[in-house]
């Protein structure tokens, strides 16, 4: 399932985590557009949503209560759910990943 050259397998890993439940994790964004800037990260390693269908229905399903609750869990009552998709829509780390933005935002929206 993971990567070893995937910067977000690594992180998955060994990275500083926010909030994490079985096969997701949350951690601050090391360049924050916003206030509050976290990234939700799969522990299946998929490309981009492009490939979405990759994960399974109850991942699916569970990625998106998680994204809710890291959002819960970092204060945030109005926030922001951003995925790049692609190089020309901004995605630079290519493994499946949502921003959480809150408070003043300045870039991703
Ligand atoms: P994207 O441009 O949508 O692919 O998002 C990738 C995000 O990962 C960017 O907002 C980067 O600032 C962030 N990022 C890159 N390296 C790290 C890292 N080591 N730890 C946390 N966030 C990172
Ligand atoms: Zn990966």
């Amino acid at each position: 399932m993971s990567n070893d050259d995937c910067l977000f397998c690594k992180l998955y890993r060994d990275g500083d985590h926010v909030n994490a439940t079985d096969g997701f994790v949350a951690l601050r964004d090391i360049n924050p557009q916003a206030d509050t800037h976290l990234l939700v990260i799969p522990e299946r390693h998929v490309d981009t949503f492009r490939d979405v269908g990759e994960l399974t229905p109850d991942e699916a399903r569970r990625m998106l209560e998680f994204v809710a609750d890291t959002a819960r869990r970092a204060g945030l009552e109005d926030y922001k759910v951003v995925v790049n998709v692609g190089p020309g829509a901004g995605q630079t780390v290519f493994h499946l990943h949502w921003h959480v933005l809150g408070g003043r935002i300045r870039g991703l929206a």
